[in-house]
């Protein structure tokens, strides 16, 4: 990471490229919106929910409420800055990388990890509606602990009770 990108969204070079990315996609320049897209595309691509980074824009002394922060969210992706992943009934996280790609989710921590769009192939789709196409197909596979996994802990447990029998 360079010492500009380090220096976070004050500096005047990270500023130049949230507004020329604001005004690319058809967004005024806000001050809301700049701070915003400073703490969102920074660095590496990533997964955000709205209230993890309207706690973000409060660490960074960024006066935004959490509406304000939805309401950006929103607009970021209605203007193809961000794509929204439905990850629960109600909850989505926002996702920096718009690139074709699927996710994992892991309920527990409520987190996504990416994996390549080529990495799976998607056949026997019904046909699309009349008037419509198919414009993406986009996977989350949630994730659970593996049985294997699960069934290890239950040998465990097995072995410790024999054990303790033995003990006793
Ligand atoms: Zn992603």
């Amino acid at each position: 990471m360079s010492a500009g990108a380090r220096a976070g969204q004050r500096s005047p070079a990270a500023v130049d490229a949230a507004k020329a990315r604001l005004t690319g996609a058809g967004l005024r320049p806000t001050r809301q919106r700049l701070a915003l897209a400073g703490l969102l595309f920074r660095g590496r691509s990533r997964h955000v929910a709205a209230e993890s980074l309207h706690g973000e824009s409060q660490v960074a002394g960024i006066t935004v409420s959490l509406a304000t922060v939805y309401n950006t969210l929103n607009q970021f992706t209605a203007a193809g800055l961000l794509k929204e992943v439905a990850v629960d009934s109600g909850r989505s996280l926002f996702d920096t990388n718009t690139a074709p790609h699927h996710h994992f989710f892991y309920p527990e921590t409520g987190t996504l990890h990416d994996f390549p769009a080529d990495s799976v192939v998607v056949t026997g789709l019904p046909r699309p509606p009349h008037g419509r196409q198919v414009a993406a197909v986009e996977i989350v596979v949630r994730l659970a602990a593996a049985s294997g996994a699960t069934s290890g802990v239950t040998a465990r447990r097995g072995e410790a009770k024999a054990g303790r029998r033995k003990d006793f």
